[in-house]
């Protein structure tokens, strides 16, 4: 399952918003995972150049990523083996 923590402090659940049927949660995280995983390849070439187009094309993804979440007031998205965030934030310091 996948959930978000909004800026208001509130957990929710990331419901599918699309009819592919390829994968949990909403259309645009699973298109941004597909772009992460294009975007790991690009270091397979190997080389100063592969990592500098790998870097490149993660910060055009984590921009999109950025402007995807503010739109829904996401904070962080939180796979369902994670324990809730705050509770981690808190304890801070070990
Ligand atoms: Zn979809």
């Amino acid at each position: 399952m996948l959930r978000a923590e909004l800026e208001s402090g509130m957990i929710v659940e990331l419901v599918q918003d699309c009819t592919c049927g390829l994968h949990q949660g909403p259309h645009w995280l699973h298109m941004n995972e597909i772009d992460r995983n294009l975007n790991q390849r690009l270091l397979s070439n190997g080389g100063r150049h592969a990592t500098y187009a790998f870097a490149q094309a993660e910060v055009e993804r984590l921009k999109q990523l950025e402007v995807e979440m503010q739109r829904r007031q996401i904070i962080r998205v939180i796979r369902s083996d994670e324990a809730p965030a705050s509770r981690r934030a808190e304890g801070g310091g070990e």
